[in-house]
């Protein structure tokens, strides 16, 4: 099996690196477990979408994960022997050089996994572990709506919220690689507690999936899906536009800081509450960024939807996987 260089060792520029074989994408989100055999071109020649059943424990949960994975590899039609290895992204925190799973707050009960090991041992192949979010912003910054920039944030915003940055065209990761929680920057200091982590006042508090209904919940509207407050607020109920507005209004605040820290030339919003909205979340989002924010970084800063869609998660751990096995090639080569 090829010793994989550590992720401090990955040369990551803008250039796409040659990819050895097809690449077998594994994400596990707090919601659903997704699989996908990408192609060196970063294409998706399969995919396969299941619930993650977090109430089932991480046993069962790895074991249908890796069930996915080789109905993926099966419906793609590629051979076995043409996939060069295995990308999994998951929520943090985890810990990628050792490939372990460390006690992601959206997945309870999944505490101290090693999914690296377990994964190396299923599947014979390579295998990296990478936070998913992190994954994500290298899929669209390789093969999405980023293609071409040198600096952009990613934000998915779905069960929680994650972020992604790419500086110069390289991944920030930070100092183990946890680094990079967009969704924790702080858009009130004294406001709701964040599920995520516990603080009070991130953005993920605000903006959220589950935040949107609990906050719903709280104003009157019972017991709603986020969905069901975007629908209501599109037909004009009051209660559903209040709810609504206060969340642009703090993914407005919660990007307009990092816009100003950052500088990105893109902002690519993707995740379910971002796909199932829109315009309508992205519009009143734009408007108050570009007034808001300091002016260059504010005129300079495009916001888009994720343009790989659902798929963002499997390309990601793919391009990830990769490039780390190329770069380790180069490595063992020279
Ligand atoms: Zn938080």
């Amino acid at each position: 099996m090829t010793a994989l260089a550590s992720p401090d060792a990955v040369v990551q520029g803008s250039e796409i690196i040659s990819w050895p074989g097809y690449v077998l994408g594994l994400d596990i989100g707090g919601t659903k477990i997704a699989a996908g055999v990408v192609a060196p071109d970063g294409r998706v020649r399969s995919f396969a979408l299941e619930p993650t059943k977090v109430e089932e424990g991480s046993e069962r949960g790895v074991e249908r994960l890796f069930q996915l994975g080789r109905r993926a590899v099966a419906e793609s039609g590629i051979e076995w022997t043409r996939i060069a290895a295995v990308g999994i992204g998951a929520g943090g925190p985890l810990d990628p050089a050792r490939g372990v799973l460390i006690a992601p707050p959206h997945l309870p009960g999944w505490c101290d996994v090693p999914l690296v090991a377990r994964a190396e041992e299923a599947f014979g192949l390579p295998v990296i572990l990478e936070n998913d979010a992190t994954a994500a912003a290298a899929g669209e910054h390789r093969y999405g709506a980023g293609a071409g920039t040198s600096h952009m944030i990613y934000l998915t915003i779905s069960t929680g919220v994650g972020g992604g940055f790419v500086s110069d065209g390289r991944l920030y990761r930070g100092a183990n690689g946890n680094g990079g929680e967009l969704g924790h920057v702080t858009v009130d200091c004294a406001g709701r507690v964040c599920r995520g982590c516990g603080r009070k006042g991130c953005l993920e508090a605000y903006v959220s999936g589950t935040s949107i209904a609990e906050r719903a919940g709280e104003a009157g509207m019972g017991v709603v899906t986020a969905a069901d407050v975007v629908a209501a607020a599109q037909a004009g109920d009051p209660l559903a536009t209040e709810v609504w507005d206060a969340t642009t209004d703090a993914l407005a605040c919660g990007v307009t800081s990092l816009v100003n820290l950052f500088e990105p030339q893109l902002v690519v919003l993707g995740g379910g509450v971002v796909s199932g909205t829109g315009e309508q979340l992205l519009g009143p989002v734009r408007e108050r960024v570009r007034a808001e924010a300091m002016r260059t970084a504010g005129e300079m800063a495009q916001i888009v939807q994720s343009a790989l869609g659902r798929h963002v998660g499997v390309v990601g751990a793919a391009a990830i996987a990769a490039e780390r096995i190329a770069s380790s090639n180069v490595l063992s080569d020279g």
